[in-house]
């Protein structure tokens, strides 16, 4: 599943691609894939048809492309598998290709490097898919209005992410994969920031101080800085930037998928435990689980 990294390089690599380019025709090559578009395939490639790509827009690991003219915007799922290529039109088409996107190439766009592209959304697992809907007056695809900032958002608020966490009766983990609360961490990059910030996991955040919430904020957002400098990690094979390069982040994690190795500050073997569905990777020393309370 990629994190908001991985999601962001394909975001950058959109803008390059498809931002301002007029959409000549779409195709659906699989209906699952526009599942979510309740209207159905033909509404879906009907709809697009004619309009001018905005800049893509990210929030999270929501990925969405406005469009220009009108208040509406396809948004992405990546799922588990899916990637969204840009290839020559003459490429031949991959096994799993779900929806093609055709462009209009204009004499002022015939010379640029995008000339003669299409996109592509490939996926194998069919989790994910494309989708269209309106958007609120921020410019947000209506169905994630309720998705809170993420922490590489200027506007994101870390006083009021603080009082949150005071007020609810959440663990540490849990609230920062709480979209409503924080968007964009996931399970990765939760345990990679709480291992350089020395929290357990189940630590309750009712008791959390001012200092202790903006020195985790700001591991959360080294950490993510970091991926994103390196294009995101990748522990999918499936899952490739918009250009089809795999990220290599993953070489560089101090926690995540590092159960029995030494930890890198005090040399006690990394632990991983079950985790609401998931796994948590912590330095039993280093990571002290909280007091039980009865
Ligand atoms: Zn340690």
């Amino acid at each position: 599943m990629p994190e908001l990294p991985e999601v962001e390089v394909v975001r950058r690599g959109l803008e390059r691609w498809v931002a301002h380019r007029t959409v000549a025709g779409a195709e659906v090559l699989h209906p699952r894939a526009v599942r979510r578009h309740l209207a159905g395939a033909d509404d879906f490639t009907h709809r697009l048809e004619g309009h001018r790509i905005g800049a893509p827009s990210r929030r999270g690991k929501y990925l969405w492309l406005p469009l220009e003219d009108t208040p509406q915007a396809i948004l992405a799922h990546l799922g588990m598998s899916g990637q969204l290529l840009i290839r020559p039109r003459t490429a031949p088409d991959e096994k799993h290709l779900r929806i093609r996107v055709r462009f209009a190439d204009t004499p002022a766009s015939a010379d640029t490097d995008a000339a003669g592209t299409e996109l592509r959304f490939v996926d194998q697992r069919t989790f994910g898919g494309l989708s269209l809907h309106d958007t609120t007056p921020d410019g947000l695809p209506d169905v994630i209005a309720h998705i809170a900032r993420d922490p590489l958002d200027p506007l994101f608020d870390d006083e009021a992410f603080h009082q949150a966490l005071r007020r609810k009766r959440s663990t540490i983990k849990r609230a920062l994969l709480d979209q409503s609360l924080i968007s964009g961490v996931g399970n990765i990059y939760a345990d990679e920031a709480l291992w350089r910030s020395r929290l357990h996991y189940d630590r309750p955040t009712a008791g959390f101080t001012r200092p202790r919430t903006l020195e985790l904020l700001g591991h959360v957002r080294d950490v993510m800085t970091a991926a994103l400098a390196v294009g995101g990690t990748s522990f999918d094979s499936l899952y490739v930037n918009v250009n089809g390069e795999s990220g290599y982040f993953d070489r560089s994690l101090d926690a995540y998928g590092r159960e029995g190795l030494p930890c890198r500050r005090c040399g006690t073997p990394m632990r991983r435990r079950p985790w609401m569905n998931r796994s948590s990777y912590f330095c039993p020393r280093c990571q002290r689980p909280p007091r039980v309370s009865s």
